[in-house]
């Protein structure tokens, strides 16, 4: 059979979806995504915009070489997404100081290049970092507009023939002899009900993927772990942000046009759609943020906002931070159902890699040998999405 012939749906229009659909459509298979709301409408669209280096995970190499490589080629394929701008890891507090020997150890290890600046270079870089500062290291990293990355990967999956249905809810499945034989699909605008009949079925609704699994009756060990946002009137730097320890709560600031991101936290909830950011993580942000830059108590709030992260694992931990944040590919032929699978975890920088092991993960499935090739060729602008 043609691949053609093989059609995929994909449910799920956040950056892992959009990635899958334009590796599988490059692949030449027939894609279709449908998403509830518009594209990135999930924690996809609320994020730092912040593409990795891979030092702030630098406590698992192999996690931190995984985004360090991403950051290259996403770079490489796509240079109009991301701001070049670096990022400073600083210490404040004798016990980052004592981080720091780690740090430098684990970024040699996974092959990360940074390189230490004295105080007085870090505040020359960026005066508005907090004058304390014991040392800092300079890294890497990167920002992006979410939105343009995801319409991006959509484009480019557009280009190969992929349709997307946004505003199109999956709300069951039909299944028999243990195989998804129909996918009932609400087209929220036109309020009305209709049918797909894919060959295979990918759920890639990241903390939702629990309640779409469900709908097939298996089950998804997804934990939604929300984390808030604090955006602040005014650009108060070029480079990220990071304080140099452990992830923790309020160590980051992301500087997106003339607005400042500090986040985030970190904590586990039961139904993704049911998130608000309560107001004492806010205050914390604000006085984690101040630690970093003293400007950020003196700034105006912009906005708050949260979304919550795929992790995977069930029952594994409370507070989320000790969860994994690499990914994983669920294959729900194990549990009965033969063409459908579920991907979690992960992150908005590795997007594109889990999209390729998803490809390679249906190209077997389907016995189909073509390899991918995302991160070979450039992708498409942002605006032909709308083409
Ligand atoms: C606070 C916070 C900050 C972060 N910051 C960064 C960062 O700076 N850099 C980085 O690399 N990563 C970051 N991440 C991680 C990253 O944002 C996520 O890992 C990534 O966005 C997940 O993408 P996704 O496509 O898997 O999920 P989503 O973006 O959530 O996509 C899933 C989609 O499925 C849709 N959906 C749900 N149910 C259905 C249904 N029944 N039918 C159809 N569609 C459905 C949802 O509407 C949603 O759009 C952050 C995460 C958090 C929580």
């Amino acid at each position: 059979m043609e691949r053609r012939d093989k059609e995929i749906l994909v449910i799920g229009g956040g950056v892992t979806g959009a990635a899958i659909a334009y590796d599988l459509a490059l692949r030449g298979f027939k894609v279709q995504v449908v998403e509830r709301g518009s594209l990135g409408a999930g924690t996809s669209g609320r994020t730092h915009g912040l593409l990795h280096s891979g030092c702030r995970y630098i406590a698992d190499v192999e996690v931190a070489r995984e985004c360090y490589e991403e950051n290259v080629i996403l770079r490489r394929i796509a240079p109009f997404l991301f701001e070049k701008n670096g990022g400073l890891f600083i210490a404040i507090t004798e016990d980052d100081l004592k981080y720091k020997d780690f740090f430098l150890k684990q970024c040699e290890r996974a092959r990360i290049p940074v390189r230490e600046v004295s105080r007085e270079e870090a505040l020359r870089l960026e005066p508005n970092l907090n004058p304390e500062l014991k040392a800092a290291v300079e890294v890497p990293d990167g920002t992006f507009d979410p939105l343009k990355v995801i319409l991006s990967f959509a484009a480019s999956a557009k280009k190969y023939g992929a349709e997307f249905r946004p505003y199109n809810e999956v709300v069951g499945f039909r299944v028999s002899d243990g195989r998804i034989v129909g996918v009932r699909v609400l087209d929220k605008v036109r309020a009305r009900e209709y049918e797909l009949t894919p060959d295979f079925i990918i759920n890639a609704t990241g903390a939702w993927a629990d309640k779409v699994a469900r709908l097939a009756g298996v089950r998804v060990p997804v934990k939604p772990s929300p984390g808030v946002m604090v955006a602040l009137d005014g650009r108060i730097g070029y480079m990220v942000f990071n304080r140099l320890n452990k992830p923790g709560d309020g160590d980051i600031i992301v500087h997106h046009r003339g607005t400042s991101v500090v986040g985030t936290t970190s904590w586990v909830v039961e139904d993704p759609d049911i998130v608000r950011a309560p107001q004492d993580h806010v205050e914390l942000m604000i006085k984690r943020g101040s630690e970093l830059a003293p400007i950020v108590s003196k700034l105006r709030v912009k906005a708050v906002y949260v979304s919550s992260r795929p992790l995977i694992g069930e029952g594994a931990a409370t507070t989320g931070r000790e969860v994994s944040r690499s990914f994983a590919i669920l294959d729900h032929s194990r549990d009965g159902v033969e063409n459908f699978a579920s991907i979690i975890g992960g992150k908005f920088t590795t997007a594109r890699l889990m999209a390729e092991k998803m490809g390679d993960f249906v190209a077997e499935r389907l016995g189909v040998s073509v390899r991918s090739k995302t991160s070979e060729l450039p992708m498409s602008p942002y605006w032909l999405y709308f083409e």
